[in-house]
């Protein structure tokens, strides 16, 4: 069965040409041409990853995103955005979203963002029990099949990016990373990142696993060098 893809986007040739890309890659294009009729569909139509632009009629791409999340969904959101405006990639990372791409991109870049995105959401479960791939760190347990980290038993609720940076830092632990090494292993950026999507991302994990996010003991900052986990 091949990945469900919906594009929400209101004007219209932009959705027919992500559409015709998206399913002669393969995948199954959904549009949704309004806010509402975006959310809607993600939240009945369980996409396997969500095109979502930010100026739209009915309803925000920004407010689309923060109630996806919501939700409790954790499908990867890559957010279109056509400003140039450093607080409007922010705000989207920051209410959720996984990765942004700025209009006019190129349709290359965009598939690859995809592929990237999906490959991130496909990792198969397994038993956990007694499991060698989860992590314990402290009072957190990292576990990929879950793709989530928990706390006292309970799960912390993290997105695909979230739980894949973590579980990275978490694999080179003790070791820093630097940004670019996050940019290309975690989000496979392949040149076209922004280090700012990492700082964003690391922001929003503090908030999700940190006692106090504002003096973490899990997530350490190594400045000018990168990020280290504890
Ligand atoms: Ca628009």
């Amino acid at each position: 069965m091949s990945e469900k893809i919906l594009i929400v986007e209101d004007e219209r040739s932009i959705a027919d040409i992500l559409a015709f890309n998206i399913s002669r890659a393969g995948y199954e294009p959904v549009c949704a041409y309004d806010g509402a009729e975006g959310l809607r569909r993600a939240l009945s139509d369980d996409p396997d990853i969500i095109l979502l632009d930010v100026m739209l009629p009915e309803m925000d791409g920004f407010e689309v995103c923060r109630r996806v999340r919501e939700s409790g969904s954790a499908v990867p959101i890559i957010m279109l955005t056509a400003r140039e405006e450093e607080a409007d990639k922010v705000l989207g990372l920051d209410l959720g979203a996984d990765d942004y791409i700025t209009k006019p991109f190129s349709m290359a870049e965009l598939m690859a963002r995809v592929r990237a995105n999906l490959r991130r959401g496909s990792m198969t479960p397994a038993p956990a029990a007694g499991d060698p791939d989860v992590i314990s760190v402290g009072e957190l347990r990292i576990d990929p099949h879950a793709e989530d980290v928990f706390r006292d038993g309970k799960a912390v609720g993290l997105t695909h990016r979230e739980f894949e940076l973590i579980y990275f830092l978490a694999q080179a632990r003790g070791r820093v990373v630097t940004r670019e090494d996050l940019m290309n292993k975690v989000w496979e950026f392949g040149g076209y990142g922004d280090a700012r999507t990492v700082d964003v991302t690391i922001r929003r994990l503090r908030e999700k696993v940190e006692t106090d996010p504002a003096e973490p003991v899990y997530i350490l900052t190594k400045r000018g060098l990168g990020y280290m986990m504890a």
